[in-house]
C-alpha cells in the first residue's frame, strides 16, 4: 500500500514527490477549477517502460535521433500534471492549479477543451499489457489527495482520456481495469459515502 500524499494548495505541488517542472503549461482560464481527472496511458518508445523519454517529452527535451518513434513527436508541446510509473513512483510535471496540456482535442458530456478543466495523470502503460498493481494503489491515493484538496473534484468525474476524445485516442486502454481501481478507491473510503 502506498503512503499518503499531500498537495500544498498554495502551489499545487505534491510533498515529497520528485518534481520535473516542465514548460509545456499555461494558466487555466479566470474562474474556471479543475473538475475532471483524465487517466492516460503512455509509454516511450511505444511498448518500452523505464527510460527517461517521458521526462524529456515533456520538458520539450526529446532527442530525434534515438527512436523513429521520436521523430514524430519530438517536437510536439505536451504534459501531463503527473506520471505514475511502473513501480508506482510518482513525478510532477505541472502544477495541479495550472492548466496541463494533456488532453488536445475533447469533449466532456458536451464541454470542450478538457485541458481547461482537468487535471491529467498518466500511467506508464500501453492499451494491452495489464497496469501494475503498484500502479492502481498510487492512482487511488493521488486521486484521494486530489478530491481531499480541490472540492471541485468528484470521484465521479474521473475518466480516460478515450472516453473525451472518442476515435482519436486509446489510452489507457483496455488494460485499464477500471473497476479494479474503483474498488481500491472506495475501500480507502471513497465512493457513494463520500460522494460530493
Ligand atoms: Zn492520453
Amino acid at each position: 500500500m502506498q503512503t499518503a500524499l499531500k498537495i500544498d494548495p498554495a502551489t499545487g505541488l505534491l510533498a515529497g514527490v520528485r518534481q520535473v517542472i516542465s514548460p509545456h503549461f499555461d494558466a487555466r482560464p479566470a474562474g474556471v477549477l479543475p473538475e475532471l481527472i483524465v487517466v492516460h496511458g503512455i509509454s516511450l518508445p511505444p511498448g518500452e517502460f523505464g527510460g527517461p523519454w517521458i521526462d524529456r517529452l515533456f520538458t520539450g527535451g526529446l532527442p530525434p535521433e534515438v527512436h523513429p518513434y521520436f521523430r514524430e513527436i519530438a517536437r510536439v508541446r505536451v504534459s501531463a500534471h503527473a506520471l505514475i510509473r511502473r513501480d508506482g513512483s510518482l513525478v510532477q510535471y505541472v502544477a495541479f492549479g495550472l492548466r496541463a496540456w494533456h488532453a488536445g482535442q475533447s469533449h466532456y458530456r458536451g464541454r470542450p477543451a478538457c485541458n481547461d478543466f482537468s487535471i491529467g495523470i498518466e500511467l506508464e502503460g500501453t492499451d494491452n499489457i495489464p497496469y501494475t498493481s503498484p500502479q492502481y494503489e498510487q492512482l487511488a491515493v493521488l486521486v484521494e489527495a486530489l478530491l481531499a484538496t480541490y472540492p471541485s473534484l468528484s470521484s465521479d468525474h474521473v475518466v480516460g482520456h478515450s472516453d473525451i476524445a472518442p476515435g482519436r485516442k486509446t489510452d489507457p486502454g483496455p488494460s485499464f481495469d477500471w473497476e479494479r481501481w474503483r474498488s481500491i478507491l472506495r475501500s480507502h473510503g471513497w465512493g457513494e459515502r463520500r460522494k460530493r
